[in-house]
């Protein structure tokens, strides 16, 4: 497989994680269970009522992200800080409250992080963080000093941090090829350093905090053997569904690559976010090559 097939996987599988599991967002497994059996086909609905194959806030921040980086041929803070802004004041379905009070205090005051708090440990900056890890697959030094950049704008939090940096490096090392023995020894560092975050046995939580979302994620993709089982999985789980399933479809995507994908999800999602996925997928990786 190719680095290209291996990244493509990662950013479309997350977007169809994101789509899927955006139908049983905030539903417990039970509720799930009892109204869709298991939860596998990409039907939209769910809370906020969306079309079939419809994203959320955590593909679009991506993307804006995303878009940045390739438009600044490189990183500039406040050139993804004013993307979020712009994305914010396009009065998108759903915003996270972390998030919005983050880009909120950016457009007010200028601002570009909040100091730190105990309370911004939710998921939301971390389930957007794929186009630093793509843009800086050869580079670990700027993917760390990007990474917590983006992600303090909205979110100032030890944990967050970390798991944005273990999640991120796990996708880098799919992508280059070194398996699942190097995002093993990933998960274990950021357990050695935070406890919190043991995710066997599973304790069966999957919420929007950082905590749940991370076990949930890793729990998933490390006992399941293909990219759909691993997302089907996660988003039957519920709670964060969307946000568990983008970033467990970004970890499958880019062990199982874009080949693996169901043929029925790639057709369902979203058009025109599929392609903007695949213009940046090539312009990141291309941004990659030349750092
Ligand atoms: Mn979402
Ligand atoms: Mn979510």
């Amino acid at each position: 497989m190719t680095v290209l097939e291996k990244a493509l996987g990662a950013y479309l599988g997350f977007a169809c994680g994101d789509a899927l599991g955006a139908t049983v967002e905030f539903m417990s497994p039970k509720k799930i269970q009892k109204r869709y059996g298991v939860h596998r086909e990409m039907i939209g609905g769910g809370w906020l009522g969306l079309e079939a194959g419809q994203v959320t806030d955590d593909t679009q921040m991506a993307l804006a992200l995303g878009q940045a980086i390739i438009d600044q041929n490189g990183w500039n803070i406040r050139a993804v800080a004013d993307n979020f802004v712009a994305w914010l004041d396009s009065d998108p379905p759903d915003v996270g409250t972390t998030c919005r009070r983050g880009i909120v205090r950016y457009r007010d005051d200028g601002e570009l992080y909040g100091l730190p708090r105990e309370d911004d440990a939710g998921n939301g900056a971390c389930m957007r963080n794929l186009p630093v890890a793509l843009a800086t697959l050869n580079r670990p030094d700027h993917f760390a000093a990007w990474s917590l950049e983006q992600c303090r704008i909205t979110h100032h939090n030890p944990l967050s941090d970390a798991a944005t940096l273990t999640l991120g490096q796990m996708a880098q090392h799919l992508i280059n090829g070194q398996g699942i023995d190097a995002c093993k020894q990933e998960a274990e560092q950021l357990i050695s350093r935070y406890g919190e975050f043991a995710y066997s046995p599973y304790p069966g939580k999957a919420s929007g905090y950082i905590v749940d979302t991370v076990q949930t994620v890793l729990h998933y993709f490390f006992s399941t053997d293909c990219f759909e089982s691993c997302l089907v999985n996660t988003v039957n789980q519920g709670g964060d569904a969307d946000t568990t399933g983008a970033l467990a479809g970004m970890l499958a995507g880019a062990k199982y690559g874009v080949g693996q994908i169901p043929v029925r999800w790639l057709a369902q999602l979203d058009q025109q976010v599929a392609g903007q996925i695949r213009r940046q997928v090539a312009a990141l990786v291309g941004l990659a090559g030349l750092l």
